[in-house]
């Protein structure tokens, strides 16, 4: 028997219109649709004029729901997998049941979509060649603390999610390492209220007293000087296992430090034999 064919589809984060004729085919024709929340699905299907079965398919219950998917697919049924809003997968459900599709020979089809990230980059204005996606700042502290460290060192655009009533805090705690750099605040895409907040923190910060609503924050990544400055301060050592974790070789990482500290990489070779 044919196996089934799992599809991810990206639904409107908002406006309802943001969904493609692609998407609409692909779910009035699967079997069954595994939605995040059925209600809030149906709500869509209601909208797109599809009754179709629907399946519960939450972070809770993503390790057995998956299993029992799996078996579906294997028997030859076409799923569709959907979030509340947005790509399933981008900080929502979805990377277990991918990860055993894959694993147990199931094709998996990617239906595109929207996505709050994407929209918030692309209007920002702030660069979009190179950017690093962190999802939603972890709460635990010391993981929180190494995420910032990270923020502060990242030279490339880097984009968060937050929830409403975190928003105040955690641009708070970005306050002094992410002081002279652009940020934009991306609200409510795609909704009534969709607007972009832009300025430098304290002006961002000024502006979200009892703000309401969803938002993707992008800030602008450290400047390279500030990053070589910061570098160059480490000692040699540490300077090293900087490069060393982002997974460069010896040869990369003395060329690199030797760059940073605009002397001869010789110089440098020679305090690593
Ligand atoms: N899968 C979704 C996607 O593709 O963007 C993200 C889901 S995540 C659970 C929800 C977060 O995405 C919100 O807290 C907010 O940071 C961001 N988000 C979702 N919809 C948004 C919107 N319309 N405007 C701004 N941010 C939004």
């Amino acid at each position: 028997m044919e196996k089934g064919i799992l599809y991810i589809v990206a639904t409107p984060i908002g406006n309802l219109e943001d969904i493609t004729l692609r998407a609409i085919n692909v779910l009035k024709n699967v079997e069954l649709i595994a939605a995040e929340d059925t209600r809030h699905t149906l709500k869509l299907l209601n909208h797109l004029e599809i009754t179709k079965p629907l399946i519960s398919y939450h972070r809770h219950n993503e390790d057995f729901k998956s299993d029992l998917l799996i078996r579906k697919l294997e028997n030859g049924t076409n799923i569709a997998l959907v979030s509340d809003a947005g790509t399933p997968g981008i900080c929502d459900p979805g990377e277990e049941i991918i990860k055993k599709c894959i694993e147990n020979n199931i094709k998996v089809i990617p239906i595109p979509g929207a996505c709050a990230m994407i929209n918030a980059l692309i209007a920002s204005g702030i660069t979009t060649k190179e950017f690093t996606f962190l999802g939603f700042l972890p709460l635990n502290k010391k993981l929180r603390k190494e995420k910032m460290e990270e923020i502060k060192k990242e030279t490339k655009t880097i984009i968060l999610y937050e929830a409403p009533h975190k928003l105040e805090a955690t641009l708070n705690d970005l306050k002094d390492i992410i002081q002279n750099r652009k940020i934009v605040l991306a609200r409510e895409l795609t909704k009534i209220h969709e607007e972009f907040i832009r300025g430098d923190i304290d002006e961002i910060l000024k502006n979200v007293k009892d703000i309401k609503g969803e938002f993707v924050l992008i800030i602008e990544g450290a400047k390279r000087e500030e990053k070589e400055n910061e570098l160059n301060c480490l000692s040699l050592e540490d300077h090293y296992k900087y490069y060393e974790k982002q997974g460069l070789d010896k040869k990369e990482i003395i060329k690199q430090i030797a760059k940073d500290r605009k002397v001869n990489k010789n110089e440098i070779y020679k305090k690593f034999v």
